[in-house]
């Protein structure tokens, strides 16, 4: 399920702009402890607003899902018994692992423990099921390391979407698993895709809300997940799905989910570890390894299709000065402010990569040489027209503006034939565009 990364209570979770001054020093801890020192106050009006009413509201939910519940049974406890055993499992055995892979994520965490989850508001009474939730959240707190007004808010969403999608699950009229014809379990299977949307969408408003509301600037991306983020959770709810048959027809094959769950985590590691190799940290732009790669496979494309591709070097102009004059902190906002820049006029097709320092690569697929160069333009004027807030050496507050840019341009076939080549083409194109007297673009010269 999808949890606030800060908050943490159901599968999707929301991350915090900040780290959790909140959980650090004992006499510090019990400061924070009080109502007045939570971290809860210092986030937007809107989101305070948006976080108390959706918690009023659950009470609302868990009071109707739990006035529908029946009275647990020996084998719901048993039932019980298992998946909490086999959540403890995946948890303790993913601890350091799954510590790195929440301080990786900026914005919506996919939590795999939806697989313990999932299944246990199929099978058992709603009561039970978010007990179920409770006991991974406590065990989760340890791991989560997000201020505590985040984190209770996901495990009440996460508590929340196992109450609710229980509650529409037996409201469908479930039969017994164990008896069931071929034909039968057709129906069956469409009531468990049925709940598993309800599932998703108690979780998705709850925690893509708060996220929406805690973030300047929302995208899709960051509110609801990027499609691997999606795809994950979709695998997750399955193996859910998978653990609730089990659980009924086979109790002791869940010990191999438990397993296949520790493994799982693994991967969704790997996701995020290919991601970082051709990221840049500082700008999140492609790094030079991912900018190479992504732009051989352009350059064939264009190659086989006959068309042309242009490559941009952007050397940003006196950025020394920065440095000297703010101190390298400021020059790294500058660098991100730029980056940010390159993307936004950029259209997503183009490669947008840091060369290295201060200098840039875009490529431009299907970019003829007319093309290019209104495109470097738009990149020049968009840079020298930047107001960049940042600190000086002291801390004070500056703004940085009237920064400029020299553009190098190499055009594919008509500069050079091989991605190498465009590059040495676009450096030369720097240059002169440095010596002529910068903020300025540049051609590279055509060769003889
Ligand atoms: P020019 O107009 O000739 O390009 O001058 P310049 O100062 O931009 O060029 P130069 O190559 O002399 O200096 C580049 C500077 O960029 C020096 C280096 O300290 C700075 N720089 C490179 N990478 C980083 C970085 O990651 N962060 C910061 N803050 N500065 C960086
Ligand atoms: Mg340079
Ligand atoms: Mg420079």
């Amino acid at each position: 399920m999808p949890d606030m990364g800060d908050s943490g209570a159901v599968s999707r979770e929301s991350r915090p702009t900040r780290p959790p001054s909140d959980r650090s020093g004992s006499l510090k801890d019990r400061r924070a402890l009080l109502p007045r020192n939570w971290a809860l106050w210092t986030r937007p009006r809107r989101f305070i607003v948006f976080l108390i009413t959706m918690e009023v509201l659950s009470v609302g939910g868990f009071a109707a899902a739990f006035a529908h519940s029946p009275q647990p049974t020996g084998s719901d406890w048993l039932e019980f018994t298992i998946l909490a055993a086999g959540a403890t499992v995946h948890i303790q055995l993913t601890r350091r692992q799954e510590e790195r892979r929440r301080n990786r994520t900026k914005t919506v965490l996919i939590d795999l423990t939806a697989v313990w989850v999932f299944p246990a508001t199929l099978v058992l009474p709603a009561t039970v099921a978010v007990l179920l939730v409770v006991v991974i959240r406590i065990q989760r707190w340890f791991v989560a390391r997000r201020p505590a007004h985040n984190f209770i808010y996901s495990s009440l969403a996460h508590g929340l979407a196992a109450a609710l999608a229980n509650l529409c699950y037996m409201a469908m009229g479930p039969r017994d698993w164990t008896t069931l014809t071929a034909a039968e379990s057709l129906r069956e299977f469409g009531l468990i895709l049925a709940t598993a949307l309800v599932y998703e969408g108690v979780q998705v408003l709850y925690v893509g809300g708060i996220l929406a509301l805690g973030s300047p600037s929302p995208t899709v991306r960051t509110v609801l997940g990027s499609k691997a983020d999606n795809l994950l959770e979709a695998i997750t709810t399955g193996l859910g799905a998978v653990t609730a048959v089990l659980v009924v027809t086979m109790p002791p094959a869940v010990a191999i989910m438990a397993v296949v769950t520790v493994v799982f985590n693994r991967l969704a590691e790997l996701d995020q570890l290919q991601d970082a190799v051709v990221t840049d940290p500082k700008t999140g732009l492609l790094n030079m390894r991912g900018w190479t790669e992504s732009a051989e496979r352009a350059l064939n494309r264009v190659r086989r299709s006959g068309s042309t591709l242009a490559v941009l070097m952007v050397d940003l102009d006196h950025f020394k000065q920065i440095n000297d004059t703010f101190g390298h902190p400021a020059g790294d906002d500058a660098l991100a402010a730029v980056a940010n820049a390159l993307s936004s006029v950029t259209r997503p097709a183009d490669l947008v990569g840091r060369f290295g320092g201060e200098e840039f690569l875009l490529l431009l697929p299907n970019a003829d040489a007319a093309a290019a160069e209104l495109a470097a333009e738009r990149v020049r004027t968009t840079i020298a027209a930047l107001r960049i807030p940042t600190t000086d050496k002291r801390g004070a507050q500056v703004t940085i503006s009237g920064r400029t840019a020299s553009i190098g341009i190499a055009v594919f076939p008509r500069h050079a034939d091989d991605l190498d080549g465009l590059l040495q083409a676009a450096d030369t194109a720097v240059y002169d565009a440095k010596e002529a007297g910068r903020n300025r673009i540049s051609f590279a010269p055509v060769p003889h």
